[in-house]
């Protein structure tokens, strides 16, 4: 029988599963991902975090949770960095992940808390990666492989992602199902939606915003949908890099998406109690005030979002920016 590598949906889930799927699959071992986000998993994960942590984590909790008899491993890596910006770095609560689970959880398999600092150099990946499959006693060879195949999957990911899939429907394809781009193909108006890709593609913790919006007729983009080489460009647009990996991807989405004139309004999904995006969210407000042609709304979740409260807003924005388009 193969090792089982659990796999929790939620956090760095949404940005980096199809690599490790990939990678600890061409290992030799079986990976096993937690069922998607329901109220049990919420309600779990909410009894299992401190009380102060933000919804993304507290559904983190969750799913390590569901994981707890399905896996002898779970995998909680330690993301310190992915790129080569000095500066740029994930938020405390991603540094301090693997500590937080242990602390709070008890009766786990053990944790795969490896620390992911790429920064350190070109071949800090690798390295990881050699590390993780000699832990499994797997041969050098196997592992050059596996982690040759990650990449690849990785790469395809994102091209699909840069197709304007979201990352749902990429890890469907990525799978070997069909996913047709569930766009409307003329739709009335376009949004961004811009947020963490665990709050925005987390059906259950934004109560569906995406699919509601496409019912409305409304095409939606997303900040994993500008390619990563344009994302980059917009960070000339600030004069200070932010210090978070993921809210520098929504702060430069926000800005593309200003400039281009590529959508009719920007919702920014922010997370109660989140540090970092009470500053993105005033930054991009600031943006699209100072630009003054494309609206911008946000809306805060946590764990007590309604449905109701939220659909209300979101369809008198939709109303609104219909009836602008219609004027112009
Ligand atoms: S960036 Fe914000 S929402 Fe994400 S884990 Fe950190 S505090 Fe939570």
């Amino acid at each position: 029988m193969p090792v089982k590598i659990g796999i929790p949906r939620a956090l760095a889930y949404y940005a980096y599963y199809p690599f490790w799927k990939e990678f600890f699959q061409k290992l030799g071992l079986e990976t096993v991902i937690s069922q998607v986000t329901t109220k049990q998993i919420l309600d779990d994960g909410v009894k299992e975090a401190v009380t102060d942590a933000c919804v993304p984590i507290k559904v983190f909790h969750g799913h390590v949770r569901d994981l707890k008899d399905k896996a002898d491993y779970i995998f909680v890596p330690r993301l310190v960095s992915i790129n080569k910006e000095k500066t740029v770095t994930f938020c405390p609560k991603f540094l301090g992940l693997p500590n937080m689970i242990k602390t709070s959880m008890t009766g786990l398999p053990p944790l795969i808390d490896i620390r992911v600092d790429l920064k350190k150099g070109k071949l800090e990946l690798f390295k990881i990666c050699y590390r993780l499959g000699r832990k499994f006693d797997v041969g050098l060879w196997t592992i050059v492989k596996a982690y040759s195949s990650g990449m690849k999957a990785q790469a395809k990911y994102q091209q699909l992602l840069n197709e304007q899939y979201s990352p749902i429907e990429a890890v469907n394809i990525l799978d070997g199902e069909d996913s047709l781009l569930a766009n409307s193909t003329d739709p009335k108006l376009k949004f961004a939606v811009l947020g963490f890709p665990y709050t925005i593609y987390d059906k259950f913790v934004n109560v569906d915003i995406i699919n509601k919006l496409r019912k409305l007729g409304i095409k939606v983009l997303t900040a994993e949908m500008v390619p990563p080489k344009i994302l980059l460009q917009q960070a000339k647009k600030v004069p200070k890099n932010l210090f978070w990996n993921f809210s520098n991807q929504v702060l430069r989405a926000a800005l593309y998406y200003l400039d281009n004139s590529k959508v009719d309004g920007i919702i920014h999904v922010t997370a109660f109690g989140c540090g970092p995006d009470a500053m993105v969210d005033k930054m991009i407000e600031l943006e699209a005030k100072q630009r003054g042609k494309i609206p911008f709304m946000s809306i805060t979740i946590d764990e007590h979002t309604g449905e109701a409260g939220l659909m209300t807003r979101i369809e008198a924005f939709v109303d609104m920016l219909a009836l602008r388009r219609e004027r112009s």
